[in-house]
This record gives C-alpha cells, structure tokens and sequence, in this order.
C-alpha cells in the first residue's frame, strides 16, 4: 500500500526540518525521512561540534597563556580529552533531542526513520514503507570525500566525522587538506597538545582566499607551532613503526613525513548516489550535485534540492537560506531566488577569518573603479587590551556606486564584526550608510566607520 502525503522532506539537515514544519503549519501532510541522526551534519558531525570543540582549545590556550594576563597558574595545564568529547556530546544532544522533538510534536508532521531512495518521481521507498506526494523535497546534505591516495585501504584514517569520536590526544596528528575544516582541526589538536602537521597540495592554505589572507592565516598557525607543508604531490601513506608514513613529495625533501594519526579533510561529496535519481529522472552535474534553478526546483517537476546537495552553497546559513526561499516561493507568493544571496562566511580559528561578497582577486577581475580600506588589528583597542593583534580588516568598496563590494575579517572578533558589513550590503546601501555610525567604544567595530573614512584606490 503506498501512503499518501501532501510532502515528503528527505532529510533533516538545515532545511528539512523548517520546511516540514512550515508545510505543515500551511495544512500539508508531511512526511520527514532521516537515515541517520536528526539534525544532521551542522548538528551532529559539523558546526556545532566543532566550535564546541574549538571553545575547549581556546580555554587551552588562554590557561597556557594566562601569565601574560598577570594570571598566575600553578602546574602545567593539561586536557582531559575525555572530558573535552564529553561536553561536546552533550551539547550536541541537546540539539540533535531538539530537532527530533520539535518534529514529533509538530502536528502534521510523520517522521519516519530509515533510508530514502526515489521508486519513481513521485515515489519514494523507505525500507518496507511506499510515500508518495505531489511535492518532493531533498535535503540530504554530504559526506568527507575520501581520495584517491595510494597506500589508503592499508591504513587507519580519519574524518571530519570520525574525529567526533576521539576522546584521546593524538602524538602527532597528520592533516592533509589546508581549508577550512582542516585548518579547524590543526588548530584545536594543537592547542590540546598534538603535534600537527598541515599537508596541503597547493602552493597555499585556503587558496580561494586572497593570497595576504592564506599567508596571515600560515603565520597565526606557525606562529603556534603547527608544521605546513604545501604543495605537496605525489600523496601516498604507508604503514610505518610509529603510525603513518605519509609521502608528500617525490623529489623535494624530505618526502615523509610520519606522524600516529592522519586526518582526511579535502572536501565533501553529495549523498546523492544512493537516492535513486535516476528512477526519478533528476538531473545532477558531474560531481554528483543536483541541477537546480534560481528557485531550488529540480529537473524534475514537483521535486526541490536544498542544502549541500545541491552545489549552491556548502554552510548552514545558505541551507536555511534555501529554506527560505523554496517556502518564500511556494507558500507566501513572494519572488526569491538564491542569486539573490552572496557569499559570507568563516573560518573559526582563533582569530577567526570572516568574509563577505568578493575577494581583492574578484574585484580586480571585475574591472571596476576599486577602492579598499584597510587597518590592521594593532590598531584596534580591543583587540590591543586583549592582547591578541593578529590580523586584519580589509573593505573593498566600488568608486563608483560607493556600494561595498566585499570585505575579509581576520582578527578577534571578526566573526561577529563583519556584520556590520553584511548588513549594509544586503540593504542595497553604499557604505556611506555607516560611514557616521556612531559604534560602542572599545569595540571591534567601532572602527569599521574609520576604516572606511579611509578609503583609496586599490593599486
Ligand atoms: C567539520 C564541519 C564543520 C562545519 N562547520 C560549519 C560552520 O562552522 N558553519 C557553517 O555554516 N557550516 C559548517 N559546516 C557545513 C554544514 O555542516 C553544512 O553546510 C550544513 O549541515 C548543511 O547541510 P544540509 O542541510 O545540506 O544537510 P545535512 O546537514 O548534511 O543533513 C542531511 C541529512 O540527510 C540525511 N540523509 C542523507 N541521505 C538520506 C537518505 N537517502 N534518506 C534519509 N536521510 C538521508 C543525513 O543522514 C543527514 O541527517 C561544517 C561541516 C563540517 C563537516
């Protein structure tokens, strides 16, 4: 017997679970499908974790260094790697119990657990169970890539995801992927007490980032005594007495480098190739994404691609977005579109990097009148009083319509200061908008309308 619905959501990611709970508070019957935890990644593998993760190695750091606050601590500091995973299991109960529960209690809504797969375009099969609707929505998110590399299938590896489950401190922890999960995890293994190696194959760590970020980025990881070694080739790993040999070279030396633990952090492919796609006609790319318009609809008439599956953004905020915007489009009779939206996000090291809009290389590209405003985290009180000065804050604005067209953030508090900027940008309003805000002193942001009563042409 196939069981009719008025939706079926595939997924509890960042998307599924708003738009089950809307659809439903519309009067639609709703069937919301999960195979594995609710919440998924963000909740339970991503996000939430690792910044819980990134908030028990920055308590590291500043014990470490709290002599030079005045703050005498007696006895070396140490991490209880037990405790450390502990607290992050519990925080992320809190909110994988969160969204199961808001689901159950929801009227309308039907959860149903187990694995998703398309019988046809308007079928979808979970293990014994047939749904059927006239709407179908995916959001099923990705998964770590695991590469090619040679000498893999005999050695014991991790993930962003399998990492959730350390609760020891590795010796010497091995990352191969210089981006930003990567980045994340040397950063925090090394504050717990690791020995960290970045092995990245490019000439530079985050390398879409504009090349003064990936270089102030290496320094604040060198400076903590993390290992990077770019450009590598010629990856392979091999078993070795003390743990992993990976070859990072095949001329330059030295070409091993051997550490007790390797972490696989080069990118995440989408759960799209057990959905049964195919069976439904829908559309993907060549890496597996699924082709969606500006309105998130599928190739396929009735079906709708949300979040990270489908290509058009790999962060929480833009799967939410998402939401927004299919339930915009369908149940509020309001015209929006993910080309609307530009990019923003963060990189959460300590300090953070955050970016909005266009990158100096972006900007140059676009052959318009540029103009930047610069200033350096030395000259900013707050982050002077907290004795943490790395970094910087660079604003690219165009000459002409004054409107502010990026901007990168690297320094304390940038994750939350950058805001200032967003806004305005999504206001549609040039920069003079805040250029005689008046910002509460001793902030970050008190000095973003300084910044920018500094701007000159980009050279
Ligand atoms: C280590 C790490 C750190 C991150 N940090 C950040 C961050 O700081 N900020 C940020 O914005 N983003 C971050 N991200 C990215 C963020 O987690 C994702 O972009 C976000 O979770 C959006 O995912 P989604 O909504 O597309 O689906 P997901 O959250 O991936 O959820 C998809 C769900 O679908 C389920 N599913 C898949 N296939 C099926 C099926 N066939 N049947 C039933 N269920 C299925 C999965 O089990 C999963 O629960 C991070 C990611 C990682 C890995």
């Amino acid at each position: 017997m196939t069981e009719e619905f008025d939706a079926i959501v595939i997924g509890t990611g960042q998307a599924g679970p708003a738009l089950a709970v809307r659809l439903a508070g519309a009067g639609c019957e709703t069937a919301i499908i999960e195979r594995k935890r609710f919440g998924g990644t963000c909740v339970n593998v991503g996000c939430i974790p690792t910044k819980t993760l990134v908030a028990s190695a920055r308590a590291a750091w500043v014990a470490r260094n709290a002599a030079a606050y005045g703050v005498a601590m007696d006895g070396a500091v140490r991490v209880d790697m037990p405790r450390v995973k502990a607290r992050k299991d519990e925080i992320v109960a809190q909110s994988t119990n969160g969204v199961e529960s808001w689901l159950r209690g929801t009227p309308n809504v039907t959860v149903i657990e187990g694995h998703a797969r398309f019988e046809s375009s308007r079928v979808v099969r979970v293990d014994g169970r047939q749904l059927t609707a006239p709407r179908i929505f995916i959001n099923t998110g990705g998964r770590p890539t695991v590469p090619p590399i040679g000498g893999l299938a005999d050695v014991d590896y991790l993930t962003s995801t399998s990492m959730m489950d350390v609760d020891f401190l590795p010796e010497h922890l091995i990352v191969v992927g210089g981006s930003y999960i990567g980045l994340e995890f040397a950063q925090m293994y090394r504050r717990f007490g690791s020995r960290v190696t970045i092995v990245e194959m490019t000439p530079r760590l985050i390398s879409h980032e504009d090349e003064e970020v990936s270089q102030a980025v290496r320094e604040i990881l060198e400076a903590e005594g993390i290992g990077v070694r770019l450009n590598a080739r010629c990856l392979a790993v091999e078993r070795h007495a003390n743990g992993i040999a990976v070859r990072v070279s095949c001329e330059e030396e030295p070409r091993t480098i051997v550490g007790s633990h390797l972490l696989l952090a080069v990118g995440r492919v989408p759960n799209t190739d057990d959905l049964g796609l195919d069976r439904a006609g829908i559309a993907t790319d060549a890496r597996g994404f699924i082709v969606v318009d500006d309105e998130l609809a599928t190739s396929v008439p009735g079906v709708w691609a949300l979040g990270d599956v489908n290509g058009r953004g790999t962060f929480t905020h833009t799967s939410f977005n998402d939401y927004e915007i299919v339930a915009a489009n369908l149940l509020d009779n309001e015209a929006r579109r993910v080309s609307d939206r530009f990019p923003v996000y963060a990189l959460f090291t300590d300090p953070p990097l955050a970016r909005a809009g266009m990158t100096e290389r972006e900007a140059r590209a676009s052959s318009r009148l540029v103009l930047v405003g610069r200033r350096a985290m030395a000259r900013v009180g707050r982050a002077r009083e907290r004795g943490e000065t790395k970094g910087f804050m660079q604003v690219l604005v165009d000459g002409e319509t004054r409107k502010i067209l990026g901007a990168a953030f690297l320094g304390i508090e940038a994750d939350e200061a950058i805001h200032c900027i967003i806004d305005v940008m999504n206001a549609g309003a040039p920069y003079t908008a805040i250029r005689r805000a008046v910002h509460i002193h001793p902030t970050v942001s008190e000095l973003i309308p300084t910044l920018l009563g500094e701007l000159s042409p980009l050279q």
